[in-house]
């Protein structure tokens, strides 16, 4: 099945209004490669403003409650996040799996909170370096599969997103071979769970993606995307991604 190439960005806690800028370029790019999906997932103070900016670009949160409201302190909900313009969310990120102990359930919960809330969801797994080492990548992967994907997940909502722990931010990567390896385990894994629509499903590769290494990553078999983070933040180094995966 011919799935269309997502190139998603991921700010983490970095930008101000100031940063708003680099999204003009990256819409531009947006437009003029129609055959692959953009989106950028931005700090929440940045929504509103980013959506009014560049209304063409997709903008995303990097979380949301898996509540619809209600008394959590210092939390956001998915019906927050798209009156504000989003129209996505990154659910399940391993920053958060780490910094807030969050667990596949958790990534269970807020992805069907915000597909209930009308968000597309980017839902992230991936293992350590230890679990690698231990030669458990592939359990590791397949069991927060198990774990978070919900029933009735599909493409037209759902994107499942792996991010070996070690490789983002790090400048390392896996080789070619173990991504396109734990890709077709995950692709396999949600056939078991949710059949044939399965293959709907976008499974992005995240982890230091960079304008010299995206062609390489995303011509492997069942990597119909990237989720970047570093080199999201600016125009110059996230376009390049953009063309690379327009020219495949
Ligand atoms: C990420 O934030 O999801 C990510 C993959 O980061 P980086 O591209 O910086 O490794």
């Amino acid at each position: 099945m011919m799935r269309r190439k997502l190139v998603a960005g991921n700010w983490k806690m970095n930008g101000n209004r100031a940063a708003l800028a680099e999204l003009n370029g990256i819409a531009a790019a947006a437009s003029a490669n129609p055959a692959v999906d953009v989106a950028v997932a931005v700090p929440f103070t940045l929504i509103e403003r980013a959506a009014e900016r560049v209304p063409g670009l997709a903008i995303g949160a990097q979380d949301v409650h898996d509540a619809d409201k209600g008394a959590h302190t210092g939390c956001t909900s998915a019906a927050q996040v798209r009156e504000a313009g989003a129209v996505f969310t990154i659910v399940g990120h391993s920053e958060r799996r780490g910094d807030q102990h969050e667990t596949s359930h958790d990534a269970w919960a807020k992805s069907a909170a915000a597909h209930r809330n009308g968000l597309t969801v980017i839902l992230c797994c991936g293992e350590t370096e230890a679990e690698r080492d231990a030669g458990r990548a592939e359990r590791v992967v397949q069991a927060q599969v198990e774990k978070s994907l919900p029933d009735d997940a599909d493409g037209s909502w759902l994107t499942l997103a792996y991010e070996p722990r070690w490789a983002i931010g790090t400048g390392r990567t896996p080789t070619m071979d173990e991504i396109a390896s734990i890709h077709a385990i995950a692709r396999a894994k949600m056939r078991q769970m949710i059949g044939d629509r399965a293959d709907g499903v976008r499974i992005l590769y995240g982890g230091s993606v960079t304008g010299d290494n995206a062609a390489a990553i995303l011509s492997l078999d069942n990597v119909d995307g990237a989720l970047v983070g570093g080199a999201s933040l600016t125009a110059t180094k996230f376009v390049p991604i953009i063309t690379a995966a327009a020219a495949l």
